[in-house]
């Protein structure tokens, strides 16, 4: 056999184009969510969102294009996921992308920790999103194509304190991911998370609020000496979900100004 001098392919940045693909994330009306839904928007794509708060999601669907939807869920009502999912592909069409992004953190010593709250945090970080995945990765995997994300943490890579119940969340779908990338590649639908590191969102400025050591420590601990943007995880989304990493699948990606080297 003969190898040819060039392999035969034409790279073109139409490869990060997410043109005529339609794109669920969870939590897209505020935070990183809201980012990753406008990034994903930017990069040509039909979005829809979803989040408990109606006036959340109203405010942000004039920044996703003419053509974006939301629908009012909460994820911890696993009963109501494969219907919603069902609605969304009926009243929008089919799902190429999902991010699962919607979550929820806790700040507490381990020893405080109820059975209560550790429940809540699994059943929104880790049932749910399996859930959703697997709703959309029965159709995904039909039709022989797609992109999940998962929106893991730097939790899930390295011990942080305080955060027990998000950690082991977190944890378990970068876990998850790997599983499912065993069954999903065979039939083209590709499965990757993505740690954020420190980004500034409601959800961690809360989480830091009132104990600026907290912060500053946090910053130490970051090569790059700054927070991160929202954005930041939006183009990571963009990448991951587009034809340009269409060789990519199981992993996840830090986007945390090198915190995870362990600095
Ligand atoms: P926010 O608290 O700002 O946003 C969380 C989003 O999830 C909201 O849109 C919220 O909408 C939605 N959500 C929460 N619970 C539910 C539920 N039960 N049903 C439906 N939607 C829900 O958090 P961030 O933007 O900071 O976090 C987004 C993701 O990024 C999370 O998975 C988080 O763990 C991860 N992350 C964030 C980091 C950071 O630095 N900010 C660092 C590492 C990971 P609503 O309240 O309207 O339901």
């Amino acid at each position: 056999m003969s190898i040819p001098n060039q392999i035969e392919t034409v790279p073109s940045l139409n490869a990060f184009s997410l043109e005529g693909k339609i794109a669920l994330v969870t939590g897209g009306g505020s935070g990183i969510g809201f980012y990753i839904a406008q990034c994903l928007a930017q990069a040509g794509a039909q979005l829809v969102i979803t989040g408990r708060r109606e006036d959340v999601l109203k405010e942000a669907l004039p920044k996703l294009g003419t053509s974006a939807r939301y629908f009012v869920n909460d994820i911890t009502d696993l009963k109501s996921l494969p219907a919603l999912i069902e609605t969304i592909e009926t009243e929008v069409g089919e799902i190429d992308i999902l991010v699962n992004n919607a979550g929820i953190n806790m700040k507490k010593h381990a020893v405080e920790v109820s059975d209560e709250d550790f429940d809540r945090v699994i059943q929104t970080n880790l049932h749910a999103v399996f859930s959703i995945t697997r709703e959309c990765g029965k159709r995904m995997v039909a039709r022989k194509r797609g992109s999940i994300l998962m929106i893991t943490s730097m939790a899930a890579l390295y011990g942080i304190d305080r955060v027990v119940a998000y950690t082991a969340s977190k944890s378990a779908v970068g876990g998850m991911v790997k599983a499912l990338t065993t069954e999903f590649s065979p039939y083209n639908v590709r499965v990757n998370a993505i740690a954020p590191g420190f980004i500034e969102t409601p959800m961690m400025l809360t989480a830091m609020n009132g104990d600026p050591s907290r912060r500053d420590k946090a910053m130490d601990r970051t090569p790059m000496g700054t927070w991160g943007k929202p954005d930041d995880i939006g183009w990571a989304a963009v990448f991951l979900a587009s034809e340009a990493a269409k060789f990519i699948t199981g992993v996840t990606l830090p986007v945390d100004g090198g915190n995870s080297i362990g600095f």
